[in-house]
């Protein structure tokens, strides 16, 4: 089975207006920043028209790639989703 297809299965349930990934701003994007818009596995990192990253993070499923990524430069604010949101994995 396909990675994409393993994804399909699992449902997301979106806290609406309450992003639980937040980018913080910026003109240029970082090396890391730029490397998420390939590495996330949601692909919920893009780059947008004026060069700048942003992340659209419904889909997401807390793999911590971007957390970890990012934990020194404190460029992209992680917090776990509010209990009930996110996630919900079909298969372990
Ligand atoms: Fe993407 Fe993983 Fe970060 Fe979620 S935790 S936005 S799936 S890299």
């Amino acid at each position: 089975v396909k990675v994409e297809e393993r994804l399909f299965q699992n449902r997301y349930l979106v806290d609406a207006g309450r992003p639980h990934i937040r980018i913080k701003p910026h003109t240029e994007p970082s090396k890391a920043l730029m490397a998420l818009t390939h590495l996330c596995p949601a692909g919920c990192y893009s780059q947008n028209d004026k060069g700048q990253v942003e992340a659209v993070v419904d889909g997401c499923v807390e793999c911590g790639t971007c957390r970890v990524l990012t934990a020194k430069t404190g460029e992209v604010e992680w917090n776990y989703p509010r209990g009930g949101f996110g996630v919900l994995f079909k298969f372990g």
